[in-house]
């Protein structure tokens, strides 16, 4: 569950890039978080994850409020909720797999069930095989499925992606969609900001859509 009460969002001293905006998100939705560019999706998400704090309002998720969560609590948040940003932000100083070793390092995990679970996220996302290889011997398409990996290997309850299909072709970008399906199928609740109006049709049933500075809660892809 997600829920934001009269969040207002502003960077510093600007203008609120969010004002006032108000939904619930029920457990297992799929939605696609549409609008121009420079109108606040990745400034949604970033809330949704903990990654800004609102300047006004409540962000509530899994019935934690999460605005105002301790320090001490910021790990259950990381495990609530799987990220995957516009950068990738993977490190090609290592493997792929020990890229998405790397939460369960953060809470404590040995090496070896670490490794365990590592393997069994890669090959969810159809990445069996490429473990012990560099982020950059593979495909831009299969750097997106490994963030993926990175980000259900915790097994949360919400993935928010921004932009997960920016510059990969049709074909590629339905293949990670599929992906992201496969996860909301088994219960993860799941938002993806995107531009592409016409591929997240097949895929979600409810769109926040925000527009110059104003927000709408739509029911099916607008
Ligand atoms: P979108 O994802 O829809 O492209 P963003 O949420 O990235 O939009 O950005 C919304 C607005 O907030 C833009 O005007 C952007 O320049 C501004 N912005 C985003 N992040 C920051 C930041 N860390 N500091 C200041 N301004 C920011
Ligand atoms: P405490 O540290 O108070 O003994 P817990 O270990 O259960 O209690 O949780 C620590 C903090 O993490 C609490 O503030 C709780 O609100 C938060 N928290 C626990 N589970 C989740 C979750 N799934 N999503 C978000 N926050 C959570």
């Amino acid at each position: 569950m997600i829920e934001f009460q009269h969040v207002f969002k502003s960077y510093g001293r600007g203008r609120n890039i969010l004002a006032d905006i108000n939904f619930r998100v029920e457990p297992g939705e799929f939605i696609f978080v549409s609008g121009p560019s420079g109108a606040g999706k990745s400034t949604l998400l970033k809330l949704i994850g903990g990654l800004e704090p609102p300047s006004r309002g409540s962000v509530h998720v899994n019935g934690h409020r999460i605005d105002r969560m301790p320090a001490r609590a910021r790990p259950y948040l990381r495990r609530a909720v799987g990220v995957i940003l516009q950068d990738m932000h993977l490190l090609y100083d290592r493997s792929a797999i020990d890229n998405v070793m790397l939460p369960l390092a953060v809470i404590g995990l040995d090496r070896r069930q670490a490794r365990n679970r590592a393997r069994a996220a890669m090959e969810k996302v159809g990445l069996a095989g490429k473990e012990d290889l560099n982020p950059v011997e593979i495909s831009g398409g299969e750097q997106q499925r490994l963030a993926i990996a990175r980000a259900i290997v915790n097994r949360p309850t919400i993935l928010i992606a921004d932009e997960p299909t920016a510059n990969l072709d049709q074909e590629t970008g339905r293949r990670i969609l599929d992906v992201f399906r496969d996860f909301n199928r088994v219960g993860v609740t799941t938002l993806i900001a995107s531009h592409d109006k016409p591929l997240m049709t097949s895929y979600a049933s409810r769109t926040l859509r925000i527009e110059d500075g104003r927000f709408f809660d739509l029911r099916g892809v607008a």
